[in-house]
């Protein structure tokens, strides 16, 4: 797969009058914002409800989601939800998105091998994402892994370190005033966002690699309670 420096973003590909999350998903399929389209089979945008409290965002889609156009029905995904039910959050009051909608992946032989999203995919993308949250009131943003940490937080910002803790929302992302005002109707009104909190936390296909897996899907569970008691 070529390697490029810049892209031309997601920006160009999101329509101003688009009211709604299926009105951007559908706009999506069309996005070239950067070169992952070319070798992805389609666009994987997030799912659920525009009322949900909570909204969890991890990587990429990998090799199942590219295949079935829905983000986390791979085996990471099939982990998180275990981990959600046993912290106690209500599956569904979720909404599911990746900091960056086509699946990265390198050929060998036959097999798609995940390849970790660069910088300038993450930039490139990420103007879907906050198109997303425009449309979003959640009052928990879990973020799952280092790639959804860089596009809400920042590069500065360590999962390892803050793990866990909750964190003000929007207060805390990298430009809180992409996430600061939303619009309240279809005429252009919009206000500022609800207060809500963040928490970051391992990406569940990370518990998949880890040498100790009970261990590691414990920390992920423990994190997520900490979310789920975050909920008022
Ligand atoms: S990864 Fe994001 S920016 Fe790149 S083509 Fe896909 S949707 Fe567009």
């Amino acid at each position: 797969m070529a390697e490029t420096d810049t892209a031309p973003g997601a920006q160009q590909f999101i329509p101003p009058q688009a009211d709604t999350l299926d009105e951007l998903r559908a706009a999506a399929t069309g996005c070239r914002g950067c070169e992952l389209y070319r070798d992805a089979s389609q666009t994987v945008f997030g799912r659920g409800d525009e009322s949900a409290r909570v909204v969890l965002v991890g990587e990429q889609p990998g090799d199942m989601e590219d295949q079935k156009g829905l983000p986390f029905v791979g085996p990471a995904g099939r982990l998180l939800r275990r981990a959600v039910d046993d912290a106690g959050l209500d599956p569904g009051h979720i909404y599911l998105t990746n900091a960056v909608k086509h699946f990265r992946f390198e050929l060998r032989g036959k097999r798609r091998i995940h390849q970790t999203p660069d910088r300038v995919h993450i930039t490139a993308c990420r103007p879907w994402l906050v198109a997303e949250f425009a449309r979003l009131r959640p009052e928990i943003v879990v973020v799952l892994g280092a790639t959804a940490a860089k596009a809400l937080l920042g590069p500065t910002f360590r999962v390892t370190r803050q793990r866990g803790e909750l964190l003000p929302w929007p207060a805390s992302a990298q430009h809180p005033e992409d996430f600061a005002r939303v619009p309240v109707d279809n005429a252009g009104t919009v206000a500022d966002a609800l207060e809500a909190r963040l928490l970051a936390t391992i990406h569940p296909s990370a518990v998949l690699r880890a040498d100790d897996q009970d261990a590691a899907y414990d920390g992920l569970v423990a994190d997520l309670t900490v979310a789920a008691r975050g909920l008022a």
